[in-house]
């Protein structure tokens, strides 16, 4: 249904409820992901099954779809044991983590410490981002893990299968971490790489201000060099190894022509005006353009 005028047209341009609607779609034998149905605020969750244990990656935001993601785990997993671990402590990848209270939850030791220093204040946050999102936090509780693992890599078997997690510390958050699956060549990137999204720079000093485009670059560089077959990104569709290249030319792209402009004087102001039409005309196609500007305005403040 098309409308162009009147209360639909209003209607229309709210973003949907960000709900995990998605249901397991099996990439790999017995490597599954949830996808976002390319929904704002949801993210692609991943469950690997192995002999033993059922490892999930990410849970979607509030209690809500963490029981969505919990119940196709369950379903799986079919009495195996149950592991949560998550890419990075963003609300809508991990505040359902009450849903596996009972389960084996690891994060890596950066990102536990920066739910404990941000989680309160980012529910605060995304509850200004209108109703539907305030509902899906309705009654959402902050999960410690059962472990967490200190240094930049933790091996879990799944009884036949390993999963690798990796960090390399700050990038997008201060504690990104992905999941990379050897034998299978598939890696669970989180918010590192997005496919047709221009990438998130959650930079908003003075509050928040722990993300780093450099280390990104040389992130998406160590992520490459794993040569995954198959790329699950954060959001959007599961591709191969070019949503990797394709991040890194962005970035790489968005620091260069923002420094230009910073080397020639020009203001962070002008060169936000100037680089989000250019940056948005290269890419038509891409979702949430106003990452942009946070993007320039991180990489001006450091030039
Ligand atoms: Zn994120």
């Amino acid at each position: 249904m098309v409308c162009e005028t009147g209360p639909m047209a209003e209607i229309d341009e709210q973003p949907p409820a960000p709900v995990v609607g998605g249901a397991p779609r099996e990439i790999a034998e017995g490597v599954h992901v949830v996808p976002d149905l390319r929904v704002p605020l949801v993210p692609n969750v991943g469950l690997v099954e192995g002999r033993d244990r059922l490892l999930v990656v990410d849970t979607g935001m509030g209690p809500g779809n963490g029981a969505r993601v919990r119940a196709f785990a369950d379903e799986l997993a079919d009495g195996r044991e149950l592991v949560l671990t998550l890419t990075h402590f963003h609300p809508e990848h991990g505040f359902g983590a009450q849903a596996f209270r009972d389960a084996t939850i690891v994060y890596n030791a950066a990102q536990l410490e920066e739910l404990h220093e941000k989680g309160q204040a980012y529910v605060g946050m995304f509850r200004t981002f209108g109703e539907a999102v305030a509902e899906q936090l309705e009654g959402v509780e902050l999960v410690d893990p059962d472990e967490t693992y200190a240094g930049d890599s933790h091996e879990l078997d799944l009884g036949g299968r390993i999963a690798e997690l990796r960090t390399w510390g700050l990038a997008h958050t201060r504690g990104d971490q992905v999941v990379w699956l050897p034998e299978e060549s598939i890696l669970f990137a989180g918010d590192l790489v997005e496919e047709r999204c221009f990438p998130i720079f959650p930079y908003f000093p003075p509050d928040d201000a722990d993300v780093d485009g450099e280390r990104w670059l040389r992130v998406l560089e160590q992520l490459e060099a794993l040569e995954p077959e198959i790329v699950v990104p954060g959001h959007g569709d599961v591709g191969d190894s070019s949503l990797i290249a394709t991040v890194r030319e962005f970035i790489t792209l968005l620091r260069d022509e923002t420094r230009a402009r910073s080397a020639a004087g020009v203001g962070v102001e002008e060169a936000v005006a100037q680089l989000d039409e250019e940056l948005r005309a290269l890419h038509p196609d891409w979702v949430q353009p106003e990452w942009i500007a946070f993007g320039v305005r991180h990489f001006h403040d450091r030039a």
